[in-house]
């Protein structure tokens, strides 16, 4: 199946934003409840697909540009005000950072993307280490791509999508901080950065909206997690 169909599954996607309204919609999911966190430990920081841990836990990524907000979104989703901290401590932020959430499935805090700065001209650009992983790592069910929802489109986050379209992985795109600005605005960068992906993908991605100050966007993507888990 392709990433799209997977990505946009009503089965695995609490909440969808409509391609022509803007408007979130929420769907019906056959598990109502939000997954409780219990515990959620770090395990291991890697620098290569062989130092990942050697384990059959589904594990979830996330991923975003620097200050998009992904550390607090993992400090939220755990309940953990400094859980992130690890992976933003000296030597550990180019590295796959995992965690252990319910002693059942792997937060991996994945290091972010950029344009690598050549003579000519800039290229779209990522840790290989993340390529590899994305591309190869058989535990992976599904990748939460963050992006700044004050901004529109920006090249490289519809470029980063583009590329992770084609490698079949499942994944959310989920729009940060939107609290900063009116639900309008949020919206109409919403609609506007579908616009932008819809030619280079096969289908709508699965969106998602969320602020760590009110919280919005913590539930629905525990409940995707959830129902991957279940699936
Ligand atoms: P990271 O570099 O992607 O890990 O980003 P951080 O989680 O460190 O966040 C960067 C900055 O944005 C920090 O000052 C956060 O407090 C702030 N921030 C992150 N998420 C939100 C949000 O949802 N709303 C607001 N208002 N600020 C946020």
């Amino acid at each position: 199946m392709p990433s799209w169909a997977r990505a946009a599954n009503p089965a695995c996607v609490v909440a969808l934003i409509h391609p022509k309204s803007g408007i979130a919609a929420a769907r019906p999911t056959s598990n109502p409840q939000t997954m409780q966190i219990k515990s959620a430990v770090f395990v291991v920081s890697a620098r290569g697909l062989t130092d990942c841990p050697q384990w059959d836990r589904p594990e979830f990524a996330f991923i975003g540009r620097s200050n998009v907000g992904k550390s607090s979104m993992i400090n939220l989703l755990s309940n953990k005000d400094a859980l992130a901290k690890v992976s933003a401590t000296p030597g550990k932020t180019r590295l796959l950072n995992f965690f252990l959430m319910n002693d059942r499935w792997s937060l991996v805090d994945l290091p972010g993307y950029g344009f690598a700065k050549t003579a000519k001209h800039e290229k779209f650009d990522f840790n290989e280490l993340v390529g590899d992983y994305l591309e190869q790592r058989p535990n992976l069910r599904r990748v939460f791509v963050l992006i700044d929802s004050r901004h529109p489109p920006q090249r490289i986050d519809v470029d980063f999508i583009a590329w992770l379209g084609t490698t079949g992985v499942a994944f959310s795109v989920v729009f940060t901080k939107t609290d900063k600005q009116s639900a309008a605005k949020t919206r109409s960068n919403i609609t506007l950065f579908q616009a932008s992906v819809a030619p280079q993908l096969a289908g709508e991605p699965a969106i998602l909206a969320s602020s760590t100050k009110t919280r919005a966007g913590r539930t629905e993507i525990l409940r995707t997690i959830d129902q991957a888990l279940t699936d």
